[in-house]
């Protein structure tokens, strides 16, 4: 028998930032937990994903589509880009599809950022930024919270000739916390041209507040800007996987010679156009948020909790001791929430809004958790 080759120390083969980097931890999917405690009945409240899907239309439009698998899919996205384009009134060259806005991200990251370049973002931001700015051997530099919110001042403090990209996530996920018209105006305003900023808006559409913006409407005044939106949380579309973002035309150039040929699949791209159609579906997935995270607010004081604001749709509760405990006595109830130790919140718990009656036993789960403590 031939002896099997030595293993080689695969480590020092990759590409510079790999071996520091560490893999995105996703909420815990529905199948593996009931596989796992033998349960069923469970309820997901950890990936904030929308209660009520898809707008009805999805389903038959994919339908009417599933012969034409074999096919690439338009590599172009033509008819979603100009649906796109029409929405934002801008023209489709100002817009980048993406296999869910995480691509975008990383095809922002791999265009702008390589090893002596440097990203900006804030403490407890979304944990997708860290990743794509490390995969790619760039330096993260991180600017420290305030009341776990972004603080602009200490950001742009942090800008040199080395930043490239700012990734700022408005509203913030983990933390649900949120930056206004003026102040984001005035930081971006105070930059100097050469960094560009990346505003992801992937929970824009269940903000309520009038102070927060749309920051859709500055691309023509700010050339240096990206705003990246999704289909995967208002829209109902997670699983497709799809989102765009809106920039310059030069800048959507650039990403576009570095996006994968087809990366938007094609059920994906019908679903979105059709889904962006359905305003009614869409109100009424707002309205129920507005009307649930209120409800779940007051239900996490009335058990003596804290929480982190939010203006999205997802709550971030202080459980002011460790939550893993309580995280795990809470799956054995047959609820999923996500812990946050990975952002260095080990005594918080992220909680995705879901439907009226999931909300409820969420929280009569919790307050049996803790009384059980
Ligand atoms: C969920 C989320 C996204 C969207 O990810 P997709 O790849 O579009 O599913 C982007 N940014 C933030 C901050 C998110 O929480």
């Amino acid at each position: 028998m031939i002896p099997p080759n030595p293993t080689p120390n695969f480590l020092k083969l990759t590409a510079p930032g790999i071996p520091a980097l560490a893999p995105y931890l996703p909420g815990k999917p529905i199948s593996e937990l009931e596989r796992e405690l033998g349960i069923n009945n469970s309820i997901k409240l950890a990936s904030n994903e929308n209660p009520l899907g898809p707008s009805p239309k999805v389903p038959a439009a994919i339908s009417a589509h599933l012969q034409e698998l074999a096919r690439y899919p338009d590599g172009n996205g033509f008819n979603l880009r100009h649906a796109l384009a029409h929405k934002h009134q801008v023209t489709p060259e100002c817009i980048t599809l993406g296999n869910g806005s995480n691509d975008v991200l990383d095809i922002i990251a791999r265009t702008f950022l390589y090893p002596g370049a440097e990203a900006i973002f804030s403490q407890y931001a979304f944990a997708v930024y860290p990743i794509c700015t490390q995969a790619v051997g760039a330096k993260s530099q991180i600017a420290p919270a305030c009341n776990y919110g972004h603080d602009l001042t200490a950001m742009a403090r942090l800008v040199n000739p080395n930043t490239r990209v700012i990734f700022i996530a408005n509203p913030n996920n983990p933390t649900g916390t949120w930056v206004t018209t003026q102040a984001l105006k005035d930081f971006l305003n105070s930059l100097p041209t050469h960094v560009i900023v990346v505003i992801d808006e992937a929970y824009f559409e269940y903000v309520t507040n009038t102070e927060y913006p749309d920051t859709s409407l500055w691309l023509t005044a700010l050339p240096n800007l990206i705003v990246t939106r999704t289909f995967s949380k208002a829209y109902g579309l997670a699983g497709l996987r799809i989102g765009y973002s809106l920039s310059h035309p030069q800048i959507a150039n650039l990403l576009n010679r570095v996006r994968q040929p087809f990366n938007v699949n094609s059920l994906a791209l019908i679903a979105a156009e059709v889904a962006l159609s359905d305003h009614q579906h869409l109100q009424q997935v707002t309205n129920l948020n507005t009307q649930e995270l209120a409800l779940l607010s007051t239900g996490i004081t009335n058990l003596g909790l804290s929480y982190i604001p939010s203006v999205a749709n997802f709550i971030t509760i202080d459980l002011a001791r460790s939550a893993a405990p309580i995280y795990q006595a809470l799956l054995k109830t047959g609820c999923i929430a996500r812990p946050l130790a990975v952002y260095d919140m080990p005594n918080h718990l992220r909680v995705t809004v879901g439907l009226p009656e999931e909300n409820a036993r969420f929280l009569q789960a919790l307050s049996q958790v803790l009384a059980q403590l």
